[in-house]
Formats: structure tokens, C-alpha cells, sequence
């Protein structure tokens, strides 16, 4: 895997599959780059590692794929939700949006998810808005559950978000539109049934 750019300030390394390993987004600011999950395999240490400016970690939620190469690289701080936090013992915690100038505009801010506690998001300059895996729902038993409750608070947050392209992360099309994403999440919320806390879906289906 390559890096690849989304803009002048924006570049990723797709994930990979085998290890499962998360896309890592960089954020080239002023002062920092601006590290979105750090992955789990080689590639992405290497490339962390070969930045030979002061970073900043964000992750996005504590699943393995996102964070194991937490350890392996050097950082100067590093943001995360109140899960990852506890699960972490260290970070500093994104209780509510916060917005960072660093010749770019960022703004971290908590996400409802299903897929994991403590999710945080990460906007570029009101433009891309890195969501990690916040849109999944999570595996039981071969299925794919999805919180009713949950899945509403996520759709009200995302729908605030001024950025029109959503980054999602393990999804072929790691880039798409807003629109796109919150029409397929308010598709599942429409099939929910009356009086169901839960939406039980094929995992083949999503
Ligand atoms: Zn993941």
C-alpha cells in the first residue's frame, strides 16, 4: 500500500486487510502533523516514524486495528474518546467538539457509534471528516447489530457535520459523500420494528 493524497495537507495509508489494519490519515498542519489512527502493521509504523516533525495521535475508538501501533512510534499528544481513555490510561480526552488551528482547521468531537465506545471524529477544515469505523454496526454471533437509540444520535451528530465527505475507514470507497452516508444510515433506522431496541441484520447484507 501507497500513501495516497486527498489534498494538499491531506494525505492516508489505506488500510489493509492482512494484519487488519485501519487507515491512517495525515494531517500536515503549521505546527504538528496530525495523525488519525496509527493502524497496526509495519507499513504504517515506518511511515509514522520516517515524519520527522512534531505529531499528534487521534484515535478514533481502542479496537486493535487502530491503535496497537500506539507503542511503537514517538508522539507528542495524543486525543481520544473517554473508552479509549479508560482502556489507554492516557490521552487526552475529546469530551465535546474542539476545534484546533494549526494552519489547518480541525475539530475533534465524540460520536454516538454502535460499533464501539468512545468514538471521536476528526474534521479537516469543515472539507473531509475522518469517522474511523463509527458507521458500522457490531458482530454477534454472524450478525450485525444495530442499537436503535444509538443509531438516531448518530445520524442527528453526523448530520451537523459542515464537512461533505465522510472517510470511512476499511471501505474500498474510503472516501465518500455525506449524503450518501447519512441516506444509508437512515435507511437501516427505517427498518427498524415498533417496539425493538435492536436491528438484526446478515452480515453479508452491510
Ligand atoms: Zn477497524
Amino acid at each position: 500500500m501507497e500513501l495516497r493524497t486527498l489534498s494538499k495537507q491531506i494525505l492516508y495509508l489505506p488500510a489493509t486487510s492482512q494484519p487488519l489494519s485501519a487507515d491512517v490519515g495525515i494531517i500536515r498542519g503549521d505546527k504538528f502533523v496530525w495523525i488519525f489512527d496509527v493502524g497496526s502493521n509495519d507499513e504504517a509504523v515506518d511511515i509514522i516514524q520516517g515524519i520527522d516533525r512534531e505529531k499528534n495521535i487521534i484515535l478514533s475508538h481502542f479496537h486493535e486495528d487502530h491503535i496497537r501501533n500506539l507503542e511503537r512510534i514517538s508522539y507528542k499528544g495524543m486525543y481520544c474518546g473517554d473508552y479509549t481513555k479508560f482502556k489507554l490510561q492516557k490521552g487526552t480526552e475529546v469530551q465535546a467538539p474542539i476545534t484546533y488551528e494549526d494552519g489547518v482547521k480541525l475539530t475533534l468531537f465524540p460520536i454516538p457509534s454502535i460499533h464501539s465506545k468512545g468514538t471521536i471524529g476528526l474534521e479537516v477544515n469543515d472539507e473531509y471528516a475522518f469517522l474511523g469505523d463509527a458507521v458500522y454496526g457490531a458482530r454477534k454471533n454472524g450478525k450485525v447489530v444495530y442499537n436503535i437509540n444509538i443509531l438516531k444520535e448518530m445520524i442527528t451528530t453526523l448530520e451537523k457535520v459542515k464537512a461533505q465527505q465522510f472517510l470511512i475507514s476499511h471501505d474500498a470507497a474510503f472516501m465518500q459523500p455525506k449524503a450518501k452516508v447519512i441516506a444509508e444510515l437512515k435507511g437501516l433506522y427505517k427498518m427498524r420494528k415498533p417496539g425493538e431496541a435492536y436491528l438484526f441484520l446478515e452480515s453479508n447484507d452491510v
